[in-house]
């Protein structure tokens, strides 16, 4: 509890919560945001969604818990984003933001005199994660991904830090959990703050589907009660923790093509089988794409379309 809590201009008194738009510096870009100051004193989790604007599970997540939780129950602060690229929901674009065509996940920790996308990151870092004890990002697979649900936490930063993400991760309702050495995108970027931080994936293909949203916020309530930030005695905690996985293979389109995959999300695969392969605009085979481990599909690219670099399957290493 604190008697005021206040971000970007918006203000809300202790056992209250209100709501509005945060300016991105210079940029005439805004998040809206919702800020929970809970009666009771407590911790500050920082929730945001849409870092990609067409990963609508996410986003809707955040706005029901932005309308639907009730400072009575909040020990603590909460601020929720939703979503953080305005301008990519409202396109219905993926990955980027539109003006820059950059992906804010690859642009912490930001630079305020940068493009749109690097400023938003820079008010992120600057702003949000200097308030947050705790940090929950909202992603799914985009509008061209096909994906499982799962999540990440941090292993790359001090040991504390990490024991605290892994904490979150493990009240998930989900089947893996990854442990990830990346420190440039939003969670990573968090951690190496020292704020423990989870970047959790569930829907995709830009679909919101209702079971989606449903598990999504049963998954963010658990993690606030584990925390002691919410008060909520209907929740019910899985059995298991999602199995921890440490090696993931992001394979990527060696030149551009048309893609057909041969795996589908959430199928578990042996070393050497075939991913998919690629073909020209004739149906001449380009090139075929084979697993280099046993493992499991997290997500592949649903899109015919792919262009050279970009991302055809992600599979983690599993003993099976
Ligand atoms: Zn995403």
């Amino acid at each position: 509890m604190k008697p005021i809590f206040s971000l970007g201009g918006i203000t809300a008194e202790r056992g209250t919560k209100a709501q509005g738009f945060i300016k991105v510096l210079d940029t005439g870009t805004v998040m809206p945001v919702t800020l929970i100051n809970g009666e009771k004193q407590g911790k500050t989790m920082l929730i945001t969604s849409g870092v990609h604007g067409s990963e609508y599970p996410g986003i809707l997540t955040a706005i029901r818990l932005g309308a639907g939780l009730d400072p009575k129950d909040i020990s603590g602060q909460i601020i929720l984003v939703h979503p953080v690229n305005l301008q990519a929901f409202s396109k219905r674009c993926a990955a980027v933001v539109p003006e820059d065509g950059k992906n804010i996940n690859r642009m912490f920790p930001g630079d305020e005199k940068g493009s749109i996308a690097e400023k938003i990151a820079y008010v992120i870092t600057n702003e949000f994660f200097k308030a947050a004890d705790y940090y929950m990002d909202f992603h799914g697979g985009d509008l061209y991904e096909s994906l499982i649900p799962y999540a990440y936490f941090s292993g790359s930063c001090n040991s504390k830090v990490v024991q605290a993400s892994k904490k979150m991760s493990q009240v998930l309702d989900l089947p893996y959990m990854v442990n990830c050495m990346e420190t440039s995108g939003t969670f990573g970027c968090a951690a190496m703050l020292g704020i423990p931080a989870i970047l959790v994936e569930r829907g995709c293909n830009g679909l919101c589907l209702k079971d989606d949203v449903e598990k999504y916020i049963l998954d963010a309530k658990r993690v606030l009660k584990r925390l002691d930030i919410l008060a909520d005695d209907s929740l019910i905690f899985p059995d298991k923790a999602p199995l921890e996985l440490t090696n993931v293979c992001y394979t990527e389109a060696k030149s551009t093509g048309c893609w057909l995959p041969a795996v589908t999300a959430g199928q578990k695969i042996r070393k050497g089988d075939k991913l998919g392969y690629t073909t020209d605009l004739f149906g001449q085979i380009i090139d075929t794409y084979s697993a280099e481990f046993d493992g499991v599909v997290l997500y592949h690219c649903a899109s015919l379309s792919a262009p050279k670099g970009s991302e055809l399957v992600a599979y983690g290493e599993l003993d099976w």
